[in-house]
């Protein structure tokens, strides 16, 4: 593994404001970048948003304000739900910026000259995609993903000859220079280029997308079109084309985290054009699952879209990124409600590692907290490591949840508050001691998921003398919280 680390999310349109299904992909993304820091890895976490689609267009004019009006103000609202989540963004790119532009027309400019040709397209088109459908992706007519009709489009526009490019693109994703996660995807992709690929047109008729987007180099009749334009964001960020950029690209291991929606242009698409560009191809594809409501998409356009910082403002960040990293299964889809949100909250947080943390800096304070010393940070539960190198957070959380457990029955077990109650303080302190280095350790393993919990606790067990920490959950039912110890 190279020290140096690119994690990003993929990003979002701005036609609507974020909803909840989006936060999944920026606490998965962000912990996977703060797992690297904490191993001693330079690390850029990158996140963005796509603002040249003509759905933008649409939506402008339906609320009768200019299209740059609208960019604008969703752009704000996505990085405002980053920062609400303690989502460490090291670059936050907006594909209206005028280096984004920039590093696009670099990017078309270094494609093999025999890769690009003009040609008449014609299509069954969803606007709400922005994307051209197969009629055998087509269900009835309509869009898979809108349930609308789909439109057929015809059009002269440039392409690009991912024809050329089936052989190379199956032997890195077999071989995994390419690792598409999970499994059962990297199978849908393989199974996907192993059909031979067809040529993607890469560009849009200006005119048609009333002229807002990235005018094609060369041929202002056309604008690039948007999927393209987007996935350029992650070399824009590092400065693409500029001198640092193309060393940061090259070094590093890039982690793509996407939906299981975009993974044709994540995984073919992009690793076609980036080497046609002559640049490295991204080393890992995370594919996350979505979020539904009793069994139904949570969809920006659905009207159940859950404003996840409602989320965040009743229950903590750390609630919300807890339930989306530990009771959501990462590469499938998941039930999100408030009910089971809260119930988490209650189980594992108030009355898990909170109450725990409660109970064991009480307990050092009456035990006389000065002479208690918390020793190194010790190595991660069994498994810990092995799940994150799989992506599956939600198993390393369980084995931090495990440790809690051991140490809530190893207390019951000691039972130092006898000790306490008789004056055996020495006794205590030998009893707390090894509990409180332990529990330290879960906070310090914690950091990359509950960043607020983890570097509270670790304050609380550093402090000397250790003083009974103030409830790092409040129990939501009952707003006094009862002295268990
Ligand atoms: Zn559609």
């Amino acid at each position: 593994m190279t020290q140096h680390a690119y994690v990003t999310t993929t990003i979002p349109y701005v036609n609507a404001p974020p909803h909840i299904g989006f936060a999944l992909e920026l606490v998965q993304a962000d912990a996977i970048a703060r797992y690297h820091r904490l191993l001693g890895r330079t690390v850029r976490l990158q996140s963005g948003t796509d603002e040249n689609a003509f759905k933008n267009v649409l939506s402008a004019e339906a609320r009768g304000i200019s299209v740059q009006q609208l960019v604008d103000e969703n752009s704000a609202r996505f990085r405002a739900l980053a920062d609400a989540l303690d989502v460490s963004l090291d670059h936050f790119q907006r594909t209206t910026d005028l280096a984004h532009r920039k590093a696009v027309e670099a990017f078309l400019a270094r494609l093999r000259p025999g890769d690009i040709y003009s040609a008449d397209y014609r299509g069954l088109y969803c606007t709400g995609c922005e994307d051209f459908y197969l009629e055998t992706d087509a269900v009835d007519g309509r869009c898979p993903e809108h349930g609308t009709a789909l439109v057929e489009v015809a059009e002269h526009n440039r392409f690009f000859r991912l024809s050329a490019y089936p052989t190379q693109l199956h032997e890195l994703v077999a071989a995994r220079r390419i690792r598409v996660v999970p499994e059962a995807r990297e199978r849908e992709v393989l199974s996907f280029i192993g059909r031979g690929l067809s040529d993607i047109s890469i560009s849009r008729d200006a005119a048609r997308s009333a002229g807002w987007g990235i005018p094609y180099p060369g041929d202002p009749a056309q604008v690039v079109y948007v999927w393209i334009d987007a996935l350029i964001n992650y070399l824009t960020g590092l400065g693409f084309p500029h001198g640092g950029a193309d060393r940061f690209w090259n070094q590093a291991s890039t982690c793509h985290v996407i939906g299981k929606n975009v993974w044709k242009f994540h995984a073919v698409y992009w690793p076609a054009l980036l080497l046609s560009a002559g640049l490295p191809v991204p080393d890992q594809i995370v594919v996350h699952g979505f979020l539904t409501n009793e069994g139904k998409k949570i969809s920006k356009s659905s009207g159940d879209a859950a404003d996840p910082i409602e989320y965040v403002d009743a229950l903590g960040v750390d609630a919300v990124r807890h339930f989306l990293l530990r009771h959501v299964r990462p590469f499938e889809d998941s039930d999100f409600s408030r009910a089971r949100l809260e119930a988490a909250y209650d189980a594992d947080l108030a009355h898990g590692i909170g109450n725990l943390t409660s109970r064991l800096t009480a307990l050092c304070e009456s035990a006389g907290a000065s002479a208690i010393k918390v020793d190194e940070v010790q190595l991660a539960p069994p498994g810990y490591h092995e799940a994150l190198e799989s992506f599956r957070f939600d198993l390393a959380l369980t084995t931090l949840w495990d440790e809690v457990a051991r140490l809530n029955r190893e207390l019951g077990v000691l039972r130092p508050w006898e000790d306490v109650k008789h004056g055996r303080f020495t006794e205590a302190r030998a009893s707390l001691e090894p509990l409180v280095t332990r529990l330290d350790s879960v906070a310090y393993w914690l950091s990359p998921f509950l960043p607020r919990a983890a570097e509270r606790i670790r304050g609380a067990l550093a402090a000397t003398p250790i003083r009974r920490a103030a409830p790092l959950f409040p129990s939501r039912a009952q707003p006094e919280v009862r002295a268990s110890a």
